[in-house]
């Protein structure tokens, strides 16, 4: 993990000024936590499953968080990339800052 559970856990109370892989993580376990608890409350292992859930959830909105941060984009085919990458991988143009 890239992030602390502690820094996630402050970000959903201030959501502002964190990033949207920090976002994603924090909303990916607070959903993946209670569908891995209902899960696992069927099978009789209620923390179990919430805890595995809220792992996978956490991992999955970190991917989905982290997809959207798209800070530059591509001045000749306007396609969004994020602030890692500098050139469009489609048309080789140097990219632009979004914002
Ligand atoms: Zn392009």
């Amino acid at each position: 993990m890239r992030y602390s559970i502690y820094s996630i856990i402050a970000c959903l109370f201030f959501l502002s000024g964190c990033t949207a892989t920090q976002k994603g993580a924090g909303v990916g376990a607070v959903l993946g936590g209670g569908v891995g608890y209902a899960i696992g409350k069927q099978s009789g292992h209620g923390a179990e499953g919430a805890g595995i859930g809220a792992a996978a959830g956490a991992i999955g909105g970190a991917l989905i968080g982290n997809n959207m941060e798209e800070k530059v984009f591509c001045s000749e085919c306007g396609r969004k990339f994020k602030s890692s990458v500098e050139y469009c991988p489609y048309d080789g143009t140097a990219l632009k800052a979004a914002e």
